[in-house]
This record gives structure tokens, sequence and C-alpha cells, in this order.
């Protein structure tokens, strides 16, 4: 796969902004395109990695984004974060591990080891990750963080409801993992100032939300930006993610960034 030199450039200059995140979900093997789009094709997140690692970015893991911590993290640090737990997934971590690669993932409780229950529009009804699975990829240095216990949409919820989804899967996964579980990601992104209180009440240290950019809003560590990959990234197109920290990353964006670049340099903004 190549990458026009113009974004081969952005790329190279990439990694000044602080760390950013990504969002993955299911990773079905083989190379064709995936229909469902969050998900991304086995051979198309093995380009991922190697571009990742070419291009000398360090991978780290939820609970190395925290205010002790944050400071020590190298310029092109990356956090690979996998929701849902799909069973595909473990294909993605062997292959992570085989390159000393981390990541993090975030389990929905009751399905654990079924397939996916909740309803969704687009969403098929895939197979998930076992509990041996998930220990075996602990053991191996993974991390594994909550993503309720029914992928609820916690902006709907009741204040039990909400109560339940964050402390009881929290509860579940450290009893199931025996570690305890700092880590959350709000399902479908859904979230309010109620519920980012409720996370941290609930001892979570990290959350991430499908909000794109660099590092945090708010400079708040229970919103943690991330930037969605998609079925029909292509590999130029991952590479201006990384270098702009936004979903949408066509050449649109790129004329509007380098106007805002050279408005700055002329002092204009
Ligand atoms: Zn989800």
């Amino acid at each position: 796969m190549k990458i026009d030199p113009l974004t081969r450039r952005l790329l190279s200059n990439s990694g000044q902004n602080g760390f950013i995140s990504l969002m993955y979900h299911s990773v079905p093997a083989g190379n064709a395109t995936p229909k469902w789009q969050w998900a991304v094709s086995f051979k198309q997140f093995c380009a991922q990695l190697t571009l990742l690692q070419d291009q000398g970015w360090t991978t780290v893991c939820a609970h190395q984004l925290s205010p002790d911590t944050i400071e020590q993290l190298p310029p092109k640090s990356v956090a690979i974060t996998f929701d849902d737990g799909y069973a595909d997934n473990f294909a993605a971590f062997e292959e992570l591990a085989r390159r000393n690669m981390c990541a993090s993932w975030f389990i929905v409780c009751n399905d654990i080891g079924n397939k996916s229950s909740w309803i969704d529009v687009d969403a098929p009804s895939y197979p998930l990750l076992t509990t041996s699975q998930l220990q075996e990829m602990q053991s191996a240095g993974m991390e594994i963080g909550s993503h309720t216990l029914s992928h609820s949409r916690l902006t709907l919820c009741s204040k039990e409801q909400l109560e339940s989804e964050l402390c009881n899967s929290r509860a579940y996964l450290s009893d199931l993992l025996k570690q305890s579980i700092t880590s959350f990601a709000y399902p479908y992104g859904l979230y309010n100032q109620n519920i980012r209180d409720s996370v941290a009440a609930s001892g979570y240290n990290t959350a991430f939300t499908t909000r794109p950019g660099f590092k945090l809003v708010d400079n708040d560590f229970l919103q943690i930006r991330r930037i969605s990959i998609m079925a029909d990234d292509s590999l130029a197109t991952f590479a201006r993610k990384l270098a702009f920290a936004d979903n949408e990353v066509s050449w649109l964006s790129f004329g509007r960034y380098t106007c805002e670049r050279i408005l700055n340099r002329l002092h204009l903004k």
C-alpha cells in the first residue's frame, strides 16, 4: 500500500501535540474490506501496526494515561483501544504481543464468551472473547477495562441502572481477572457531566469518549479523546488520522489545516 508524499511528510512531523487514542471494534480475518463500517480487516490492522512501528510510535495502555504518568510519555504515544471485546480481537492481540505492542480492551460483561446481545441498527451479533482469552490477554500485558454490563445507553439509564452498569461491571471484571479495573469506555460515546462524575465515583481513573482530537477533553482523564478507525480507511487515511487526530481527514481538511498554519506563522490569528 502506497502513501502519497504529502501524507508521508505530515506523518513524519506528527506526534508533537500529545498522545492520541485509536478506537477499534471487530478485526475480522483476511484482507477483504468488512461490510460493517466499524470493523477493520486483520490485514489492514497489521499494515496500520507496521506503519506505527516504522514511524516510531510507542503504544501505551489506558492506565499509563494519568496526571502522574503523562509527563513521562514519549512524543509519539498512541493508546490502541478495542470496544465491545469481539472474539476476532484475539488474533489482533496475538499480533500486538508478537510486536511487543500493548492495547486496552473494553468489555461488555454480560456477554463474555457469547454473542453480542445488544441491539444496534447496523451492528451484527458477533461472538465475543471468552473469560480464558481475557485472562491470557491480561497476563500478556494487555489492559482490560469495562464497557458496562449490557452496552446500554448511559444517558437513558436510571440512577440505579447507571450505578449498576458502572460498579457491577468493574467488580465483575476485577474478580474475574484478579486485578483492579481502572479504565472505562462510554458505550456509543454517550455521556454527560453526571455520568462522567458517576464513572469517577465508581473507581475508574480513565474513561474513553468518541470525541476526536489529541489527548483529553477539558484536560480530564475521564474524557479521553479517540479517533475512530473505519473499514474503508486507506493506509494514507490512517496516516492522516494520526497526523490530525481527527476522523475527517480528507484533503479539504488538509487545506484548512494548511491555511491555519500559514495564518499562525503570519501572526494573523
Ligand atoms: Zn461499544
